[in-house]
């Protein structure tokens, strides 16, 4: 297969804790590769051996399809690392992408879990060729397409693309990779049935340029399509990431715009300084990412600075009068609830939750409180 580009994950829900002042220098990089593994779970456990032992953090998936790593290494022992890494036969050599901003602190852990899957794409093996991907294409490449009228295709959540973007791209309303992949094949069906040829060729659609943070997605994402019948399927090489440290090297202009979403506790690296996103909560331009704090929702939000600071860092008054409880009581009250980021991960839909947030506000005012149920708990002695 093609020399792999660089990684970006299934998801996740980043923290908040920052360590503070003092630690050594750290480098966030990523990677990952498809490739046949025999055993993930022995290997999870040499890998988290190893790497531990260099003060290695991050969160790193194996599958029998390979891997997908993000972790944050302490700078010295990066050469080491790249060692550890090489002395794996199904890694050596795999190319890795080292983040664009870098605040040291993206990491407060090593995770190393074996999934069914490295993307959790929702799409079943067998009914397509995974190999059988879009063409690699470099930065200036896609530029030019890009310039020739090709529709660039964002594979990511809407989350992600809602405080950065590609100029033009189409943005999949969906909050899955799944049902992206299928709102983007609906719309490229649609559009090609608009699409009259004077010569008849078959492939006369126009060329779809596809996208993600480091190019995993599009792995899948360009093999679907092609399966799909879009047979001029192009995919941004090394993701976004990689865009950006080309286009930079070469002094050329990003036609990425605004902030690129990323999956540690950074959330986000500033790629230009436009402003695409919006808060949900006050409509406000602002390209601020963050989760609720209340720990039982932690849903990601575009919130602005103004807001975080009204309903205390949270998505709603609901949340925010939990969340400013004393701690026992935030414990009392949390017991036997699903966290709601394990449902959906972010609030996306601005109308709506000012709507809710309204509603919210005004039987606050009725009743002093959201939830009639703290009674019992804040009654009893902690
Ligand atoms: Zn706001
Ligand atoms: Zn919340």
């Amino acid at each position: 297969m093609d020399p792999a580009p660089p990684s970006d994950p299934g998801g996740t829900t980043p923290g908040d804790d920052r360590p503070t002042g003092g630690a050594p220098p750290r480098t966030t990089l990523s990677f990952y590769r498809y490739e046949r593994l025999s055993d993930p779970t022995l290997l999870r456990d040499t890998l988290h051996a190893d790497w531990s032992v260099l003060g290695v953090l991050g969160r790193t998936y194996l599958a029998r399809e390979g891997i997908n790593a993000q972790v944050s290494v302490p700078s010295e022992n990066l050469s080491a690392f790249r060692d550890a890494v090489d002395a794996v036969p199904e890694f050596a050599g795999v190319p890795w992408k080292i983040a664009l901003e870098e605040n040291g602190s993206a990491f407060r852990k090593l995770t190393i879990k074996v999934k069914p899957k490295l993307v959790a794409d929702g799409l079943s093996d067998g009914a397509f060729d995974p190999g059988d991907v879009g063409e690699h294409l470099d930065a200036a490449t896609f530029n030019r397409k890009m310039e020739e009228g090709a529709l660039v295709i964002d594979m990511r959540n809407n989350y992600e693309s809602a405080i950065g973007h590609f100029e033009g791209a189409y943005l999949p309303k969906a909050d899955t990779f799944r049902d992206a992949i299928n709102e983007v094949a609906a719309m490229l069906r649609d559009r090609s049935t608009c699409i009259v040829d004077p010569l008849n060729r078959p492939n006369a659609a126009p060329d779809v340029l596809l996208y993600c943070t480091g190019g995993i997605r599009c792995e899948k994402a360009s093999a679907y399509l092609k399966h799909e019948g879009f047979t001029n399927v192009g995919q941004l090489h090394g993701g976004i990431i990689d865009y950006v440290r080309q286009v930079r090297a070469q002094g050329r202009a990003s036609r990425f715009k605004g902030r690129n979403f990323v999956f540690d506790d950074r959330l986000s690296e500033r790629i230009t300084d436009d402003l695409l996103g919006t808060c949900v909560q006050c409509g406000q331009a602002t390209d601020r990412i963050a989760n609720c704090m209340e720990e039982s929702c932690n849903l990601l939000l575009v919130q602005c600075p103004a807001c975080a600071a009204q309903y205390a860092d949270c998505c709603s008054p609901s949340c925010q009068e939990i969340h400013l409880l004393p701690a026992a009581h935030q414990r009392e009250w949390r017991k036997g609830r699903i966290t709601r980021s394990t449902i959906t991960k972010a609030i996306t839909d601005a109308e709506t939750h000012q709507e809710l947030i309204r509603e919210q506000e005004a039987a606050l005012a009725i009743n002093g409180t959201l939830h009639p149920e703290l009674m019992d708990i804040t009654l009893k002695p902690m």
